[in-house]
């Protein structure tokens, strides 16, 4: 069973990366309003995540780590209308697995919480403790116990990297909440909430980016985009800055940005790529996310109209601009 677990945890842990990405989402779930992350070694020593979000009741800690254990779906239907980022009940499993993890939450509405630590999936100590509701999750030693997986991980910068660019995405997919992030004990981001998702923008990319861009809204009878592109002119030589988010969850996806870029048109020089951060909300059961555990893909019940609307509201916002 523990070979199992390995071989079904390398499907979600990747990389050290994977890690933070999945505690994020589980905070953001858990509806926190402050998320500190930190990392040790580019996150193989040391991963810590912790939020002010709703805590694990006691009840259900064990459980929590248990593999196919989610808190978030209860019918198979569910499955078509995930809201939440999580819903597989695999992250923590996965990571218990291949890391030892320690965790100490609270739920709101108890009066104690608990602390656990958890090896290679076996729960070694569990037992009540005092503190403020919210959870923090340290994960050591990530693959300690599959060699195999151990060396083939990318250097400490490349983890780094990974893990900024994941931290940004949700930062700016929620700016609301304040994001805080620290590699080896060094100030990466500091994001307190913002008011305005313009705001966040700014303290991602700076004030000049975030003026610059233009704004998008566009909503068919069941589809609303919104978000920013840029204006022509404002061109990248690659695509890192094509942001696309549905129902709140990172996507990479082909035909969205190809769906930008025709609104763009002559407007773009060869080998040139606009900004663009947008967000595609549609009713859960006209998206699939359940296509891979990594969930970055998605498949559209009707890819033609999400590309069509994209298209249109990237269109429209260009022609703002024209005089
Ligand atoms: P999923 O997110 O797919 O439900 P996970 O393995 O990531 O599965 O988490 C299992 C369960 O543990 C969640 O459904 C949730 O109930 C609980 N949980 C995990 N992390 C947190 C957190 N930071 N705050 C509150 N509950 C959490
Ligand atoms: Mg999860």
């Amino acid at each position: 069973p523990e070979l199992v677990a390995q071989i079904a945890a390398g499907e979600v842990i990747e990389r050290p990366a994977s890690v933070v990405k999945e505690l994020v989402e589980n905070a953001l779930d858990a509806g926190a309003s402050r998320i500190e992350v930190e990392t040790e070694g580019g996150g193989r020593s040391r991963i810590r995540v912790a939020d002010d979000g709703c805590g694990i009741p006691a009840a259900e800690v064990a459980l929590a780590f248990a593999r196919h254990a989610t808190s978030k779906i209860s019918a198979p239907e569910d499955l078509f209308r995930i809201a939440t980022l999580g819903f597989r009940g695999e992250a923590l499993a996965a990571i218990a697995a291949v890391a030892r993890v320690t965790c100490r939450t609270r739920a709101v509405g108890e009066e104690l919480g608990t602390y656990v630590r958890i090896e290679g999936g076996e729960i070694r100590e569990q037992r009540p403790l005092a503190r403020p509701p919210g959870t923090e999750m340290i994960v050591e030693d990530l693959f300690f116990n599959t060699p195999a997986r151990r060396k083939f991980l990318k250097g400490e910068g490349a983890e780094r990297r990974a893990i900024d660019l994941w931290i940004s995405r949700y930062a700016l997919a929620y700016p609301r909440v304040a994001f805080f992030l620290r590699h080896d004990r060094r100030e990466a981001l500091t994001l307190p909430a913002a008011r305005e998702p313009r705001h966040r923008l700014a303290a991602l990319y700076g004030a000049e980016v975030a003026e610059a861009l233009l704004e998008v809204h566009e909503a068919d009878e069941e589809m609303r985009i919104s978000g920013w592109i840029s204006p022509p002119g404002m061109d990248r030589p690659d695509r890192q800055e094509m942001v696309f988010f549905v129902n709140g969850r990172w996507v990479q996806d082909r035909m969205l940005p190809a769906a930008v870029l025709q609104a763009y048109h002559t407007l773009l020089p060869a080998g040139r790529f606009p900004w663009s951060f947008l967000w595609i909300d549609l009713p859960p059961d006209a998206v699939d996310v359940n296509v891979h555990p990594a969930k970055i893909e998605v498949r559209f019940r009707d890819p033609d109209r999400v590309f069509r609307l994209v298209q249109r509201a990237a269109h429209r916002a260009l022609r703002q601009t024209a005089p």
